[in-house]
């Protein structure tokens, strides 16, 4: 049995650049995947500007497009359109950027074991980490993560020969309202659009029909796009126990997909670092346990976390009244400020754009 300092099951975005910050600390790191790299996951693939600064490693050179027109419509109809003052949202393909990002983890000293388990490898480390995703085992296994809910997402790419190039160029499009407990999305990439739903788990068997919606209103035909996949959005709820004494969850294993985005990459980026820092502690003894790090997480992502639920539920219970805040010009200057990581949560935001935050808050109460 091969020792390490820690043992990081899952080589996602969450994985991958804990294991980077660990090995560039000193520490012995392995991570174990069941994948062999490059493998896709389901996924938009839109990095947001404060996810991309979050992330240790410079993603650039797996970036395909950089988005600085946020398309917002209501029910397909009703449209509004913002320019942002520098690209908020950065298009990437999952494909390219885990290996990317596993491969700067390698060369940063992690041993990587792919196509592999933990119960075949033959590692055990001092501290284990959960980093596998949305249906990974390992919370189960140390007792962490219950509590946890879920939403789910499904997704597929048109080429730019079926869907106009010049139309998505550097425009994210979000369609809200339509979908039960999410929204769907037009993201363009280098060479296709990826188009996508998001919902409720409970509306699981109806997104099919929201992806058709979705498909519909953007001139394209469901059955002509390809690399079709669904998977589930994992939602922490307030208290959910994300660390023990020598187990900790990152990311999507720890349930910290954004609620009303259903993005997760941030998440990733900031989980991997606040756990970076606990195991550093624990290793070092000036900590006995990992536990610190469920209260750093709250510390920094709860109270974005609690105003994305409330306007979540907003969106679900008041569509007409929410929608006609959500579309202001104040609300998008919280909006692009959050996107580039200029705000950490709504309540930050100060002076007259609060107002309409608030009014979005009381909609979601
Ligand atoms: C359709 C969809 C669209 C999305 N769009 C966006 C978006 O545009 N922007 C954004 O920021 N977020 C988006 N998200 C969320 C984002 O995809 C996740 O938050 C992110 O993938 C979480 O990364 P992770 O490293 O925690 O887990 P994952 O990326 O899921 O990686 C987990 C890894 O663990 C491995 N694994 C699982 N079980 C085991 C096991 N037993 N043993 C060994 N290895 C195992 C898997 O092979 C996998 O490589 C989207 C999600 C969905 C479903």
């Amino acid at each position: 049995m091969q020792r390490f300092d820690a043992v990081i099951v899952g080589g996602g975005p969450a994985g991958s650049t804990l294991a980077w910050r660990l090995a560039d600390a000193g520490a012995s790191v392995c991570v174990v995947d069941k994948a062999r790299f490059p493998r896709d996951k389901p996924c938009g693939g839109g990095l947001t500007t404060r996810a991309f600064r979050a992330c240790p490693v410079d993603p650039s050179p797996v970036v395909e497009e950089e988005v600085d027109v946020v398309e917002l419509r209501f029910r397909y109809g009703d449209a509004v359109v913002r320019h942002a003052r520098e690209p908020v949202i950065r298009m990437t393909q999952r494909r390219r950027l885990d290996a990317f990002l596993l491969d700067a983890a390698r060369e940063r000293g992690a041993d990587i074991r792919e196509g592999t388990t933990l119960d075949d490898v033959g590692v055990e480390g001092d501290v284990i980490v959960g980093a596998d995703g949305a249906n990974g085992t390992t919370a189960k296994a140390v007792g962490l993560g219950v509590g946890i809910v879920h939403g789910v997402a499904y997704e597929g790419n048109a080429s730019y020969a079926q869907i106009s190039r010049d139309r998505y160029a550097r425009r994210a499009v979000v369609e809200l309202a339509d979908i039960p407990g999410g929204y769907a999305w037009v993201f363009p990439k280098g060479d296709h659009a990826n188009v996508g739903v998001g919902a409720w788990q409970s509306e699981g068997r109806k997104l099919r029909e929201h992806l058709r919606r979705a498909c519909a209103a953007h001139g394209l035909d469901p059955e002509s796009l390809s690399d079709l996949r669904g998977h589930r959005l994992p939602l922490r709820r307030p208290g959910t126990r994300i660390a023990g004494e020598r187990a900790l969850l990152v990311g999507d294993a720890a349930g910290l997909i954004d609620p009303v985005s259903g993005d997760g990459m941030y998440e990733c980026f900031v989980s991997s670092r606040l756990a970076a820092a606990a195991i550093l502690d624990r290793l070092a003894g000036r900590a006995s346990s990992l536990e610190p790090y469920q209260a750093a997480v709250d510390a920094e992502l709860a109270s974005l976390h609690r105003a994305s639920w409330k306007l979540k539920r907003a969106l679900d219970r008041w569509p007409v009244a929410s929608w006609r805040v959500a579309r202001t010009k104040l609300v998008w200057r919280t909006v692009e400020n959050l996107l580039l990581g200029e705000l950490s949560s709504p309540s930050e935001q100060h002076g007259l754009a609060r107002l309409p935050l608030r009014a979005l808050a009381t909609l979601g109460r």
